[in-house]
């Protein structure tokens, strides 16, 4: 028998999977008994990790190497998955980096290999999953964003540009594919203690957020859940802020 083709299990696909907020959000997905392809770019040692404590769990999923920013590459992997299970009933286009400067010391590199992991890297994974999820009638795209996107923050104009234009991205296409029982969605983490902030001045930044504290990867991870479930279905092209009150 063809593995799992016919069976009601969901299928999701989490990109940067590897450690931080991608982590929590497929071990989630995982303890909610799918089946999660981990993506990772570089860390396959850390995405293994991750792979076995949800096995050791009694979950399921495997690992799936590619890079975001590699058009041929983001759809070789989609085309796999459907080749494997038939469908993807979840894409969750969390994979991200900074690279935070002025924009007057800014080189053009600082810029584009922000833009096109954050943003481009969106495109080249989720085309062909939305074709899928047309053809099945069903489908839940979470994108990680950020308050730098809904805010602008000052040493992130790359940063903060990519994270606008997922938000711009999301609430297109959740009006183009609405009606095919589809939700595009958007979440915009805060201060989210991952190595993403490694460096950051963390009291003083503490002291701006009226929680008082950073967010954590579960925190996260929760409402992405709740967006991948059947109640949130009459969701969608929204942009839901976890900031502790920050925005
Ligand atoms: P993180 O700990 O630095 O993890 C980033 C993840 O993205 C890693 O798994 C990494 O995989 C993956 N990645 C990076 N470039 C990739 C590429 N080209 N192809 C495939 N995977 C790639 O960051 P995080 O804090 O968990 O952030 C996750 C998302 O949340 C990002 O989109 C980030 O912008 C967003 N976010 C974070 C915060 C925060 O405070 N932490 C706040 C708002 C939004 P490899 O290591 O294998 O390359």
């Amino acid at each position: 028998m063809s593995e799992t083709k016919t069976d009601n299990t969901q299928i999701a696909l989490v990109t940067g999977a590897s450690r931080g907020i991608g982590k929590a959000i497929a071990t989630a997905l995982a303890e909610t008994g799918r089946f999660v392809y981990l993506n990772f770019n570089s860390s396959r040692e850390k995405a293994e990790t991750v792979l076995k404590e949800i096995i050791s769990n009694g979950g399921k999923g495997a690992l799936l190497q590619f890079d975001v920013t590699n058009r041929e590459e983001s759809e070789t992997a989609i085309q796999k998955i459907i080749s494997k299970k038939g469908k993807i009933d979840i894409l969750i286009n969390n994979a991200g980096i900074r690279d935070d400067m002025l924009m007057v010391r800014m080189k053009k590199e600082n810029w584009q290999s922000v833009i096109d992991t954050n943003l481009t890297g969106f495109f080249n994974v989720t085309r062909l999953a939305v074709k899928n999820m047309l053809s099945k009638r069903f489908g839940r795209i979470i994108n990680v964003s950020s308050t730098s996107g809904q805010t602008g923050q000052a040493g992130q104009v790359n940063y903060s540009a990519s994270k606008a234009g997922l938000i711009g991205a999301t609430k297109a296409l959740a009006r183009e594919i609405a009606k095919r029982n589809i939700t595009v969605n958007a979440v915009a983490p805060g201060f989210i203690e991952t190595e993403m902030i490694d460096g950051l001045p963390v009291e003083e930044i503490k002291k701006t957020i009226p929680a008082g504290r950073f967010g954590t990867p579960s925190e996260v991870a929760a409402t992405i859940l709740f967006l991948c479930s059947k109640e949130a279905g009459y969701i969608t092209g929204q942009v839901i802020g976890i900031n502790g009150g920050i925005l």
